[in-house]
């Protein structure tokens, strides 16, 4: 039953994951995510099933090439297990009903964007626009109650998702015609889909997301030796304003109209 249940959720979870860092990869090279079978960046040593198990492969391994030695990014099981765990928490949120299904999906596009962001600058319109779509046909035509936590409205009725998409899309768009370098058109139609799920709530999100942009941008700054002029990707700090939105957005509202004195 449930132990079965939770178990099968990881390694589906670990699996799914696995074939992200295939997107990861290829998908901003303009490789086919299909063809062909994964091969070692350096010695080109096509990869055998005992290579490809998720996480379990890289550890055996200790992050080497079986055939040449070439470390292994730790980024491969890092995202193999951040989508098992993405994939574990919105089962013990939602059980498996449509909203889970469509909470996994949101929080995959999110984790496979954000990494890509963060290598590339860039994030893919041939992962977005199609998510939005998706989301857009899931959230209007499916039967769905209760997507996100239980007091996030989400998607009950179409009112909320085409609130939340303009507000989104819209207050990004406008950020960007105001710094033409600061954001681009990548994350206008991610906070559009991020409206998408999370509705009039995509405010916290976006607002999350500029907090911890911030203090990323003064990090790299002071870490890294970075400078302002160079670019940031701001992908990641929006999904993570976007992941803690939907779990705990409300809570998180409460206690902000609480500091500043408004509730
Ligand atoms: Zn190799």
């Amino acid at each position: 039953m449930d132990a079965v249940l939770i178990i099968l959720v990881i390694v589906f979870g670990l699996l799914i994951g696995s074939f992200l860092n295939v997107v990861i990869y290829r998908v901003p090279r303009k490789e086919s995510i299909v063809l062909p079978a994964s091969h070692c960046p350096r010695c080109d040593h096509e990869l055998a099933a005992r290579d490809n198990i998720p996480v379990v492969s890289y550890l055996i391994q200790r992050g080497q090439c079986r055939y040449c030695g070439e470390p292994i990014s730790i980024q491969y099981p890092v995202v193999e297990a951040a989508t098992a765990l993405l994939g574990l928490i919105a089962y013990l949120t939602y059980g498996l009903p449509l909203e889970f299904a469509l909470a996994v999906f949101f929080l995959l596009v999110l984790l496979t964007v954000s990494v890509i962001d963060i290598h590339h600058k860039i994030i893919p319109n041939v992962i977005v626009i199609p998510a939005i779509v998706i989301a857009a046909v899931s959230l209007l035509g499916l039967p769905l109650a209760n997507l996100a936590t239980p007091a996030l409205v989400g998607a009950s009725g179409w009112l909320n998702p085409a609130i939340g998409f303009l507000i989104g899309g819209g207050l990004l768009f406008l950020l960007a015609v105001l710094w033409p370098n600061g954001m681009g058109g990548g994350d206008i139609k991610l906070a559009a889909l991020m409206g998408l799920f999370l509705g009039p709530y995509v405010i916290i999100a976006l607002f999350l997301g500029f907090f911890f942009g911030s203090v990323g941008g003064v990090a790299a700054m002071g870490v890294l030796g970075k400078g302002r002029k160079d670019q940031i990707p701001f992908g990641p700090y929006l999904a993570a304003g976007a992941v803690l939105t939907l779990y705990a957005g409300l809570p998180v509202a409460q206690w902000y109209l609480r500091i500043s004195g408004f509730a």
